[in-house]
């Protein structure tokens, strides 16, 4: 078993090499819960009712530990640099409905998401080991969610991983990146999905991905934890509305990556891996290679296209 961070000594990055991973169920959910679910109420992963439920995950990239100083290890790296996976990793159950998901639960179901994570959140921070909480979901087989019950996940990171990083970054040198690209993409409106409850919903003018989306609310608030009541029913009913535009749009569910950034202007990512119904996009060489993206959905045409469900 190899369960440790490496440092990439070509881009002095770190990597998770986690892999014990490999023994986690592959689409063969547990045999003792109700209907073969884990995280169906009675199952493995969740004995007793609940409305929303989180807890550690069985097969952590990122575990409990003594806080190691990877910043420090960094800036004194030569050769080849390991440390512990130190860290959290929390699995997250949105609702105990089996077929449920971010577009079935409702305002007031996604508000109870919305708490949850902010409530990880803060409590992650706490922790001495931990600079960082990234809280996300892989939603459909095709982006390897291995349960399809509705759940997401957080990591809880011991360093400021790179794609955050950079935005803290360019918020440093620019101003509020954010901030800005919402006034100015309300002000254009070609790309606003959604603007509503103080949190706007728009096809970014450089996405990267095919009906990729970026949430953000105009206040200039942190992070999970610093949402007040109101902008938390504003980003849960922003989230149960992109979501139900993309299966109506898709007509079906729609498989996708979500992520949500934290530490200067909170914000939400969707990244959906189709490019029409049925349809993969690949990420392939020359975007991996390249870091450059190529994105074959004008996003113009994908915010008419979700302004039209
Ligand atoms: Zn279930
Ligand atoms: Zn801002
Ligand atoms: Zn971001």
């Amino acid at each position: 078993m190899t369960h440790e961070l490496r440092l990439d000594p070509l881009t002095r990055e770190w990597v998770a090499i986690v892999a014990d991973r490999q023994g986690r169920p592959n689409l063969a959910p547990d045999p003792t819960g109700p209907d073969g679910c884990p995280f169906c109420v009675g199952g493995l992963e969740a004995p007793e009712p609940y409305t929303v439920r989180a807890f550690e995950n069985r097969w952590p990239p990122f575990a409990p530990g003594a806080p190691i100083d990877a910043d420090g290890a960094l800036a004194g790296a030569t050769g080849f640099v390991s440390l512990p996976a130190r860290g959290a990793s929390e699995v997250v159950l949105y609702s105990p409905d089996h077929a449920g998901s971010l577009a079935t639960l409702g305002v007031a179901g996604a508000r109870a998401v919305v708490d949850l994570w902010a409530e990880r959140t803060a409590a992650l921070l706490e922790r001495p080991e931990i600079e960082h909480v990234l809280v996300f979901e892989n939603r459909g087989a095709l982006v390897g969610a291995t349960i399809p019950h509705p759940h997401g996940q957080i990591y809880g990171f011991p360093f400021v991983p790179p794609v955050p990083r950079r935005e803290a970054e360019v918020a440093a040198a620019h101003g509020c990146p954010v901030c800005a690209a919402i006034a100015r993409e309300v002000a254009d409106g070609a790309r606003v999905v959604r603007d509503a409850d103080g949190w706007a919903t728009v096809v970014p003018f450089a996405s990267a991905y095919p009906y990729g989306a970026l949430l953000a609310p105009h206040a200039h608030d942190d992070g999970l934890p610093a949402l007040a009541a109101k902008s938390r029913d504003g980003l849960a009913a922003a989230l149960v509305d992109l979501v139900s535009r993309y299966d109506r749009l898709f007509d079906g569910e729609l498989p996708y990556l979500m992520w949500v950034h934290q530490g200067v202007h909170v914000h939400v990512h969707f990244a959906p891996p189709l490019r029409a119904p049925g349809t993969p996009r690949f990420v392939a060489s020359g975007e991996v290679g390249s870091g450059t993206f190529g994105n074959p959905v004008a996003p113009e045409a994908a915010a008419a296209a979700l302004r039209a469900v």
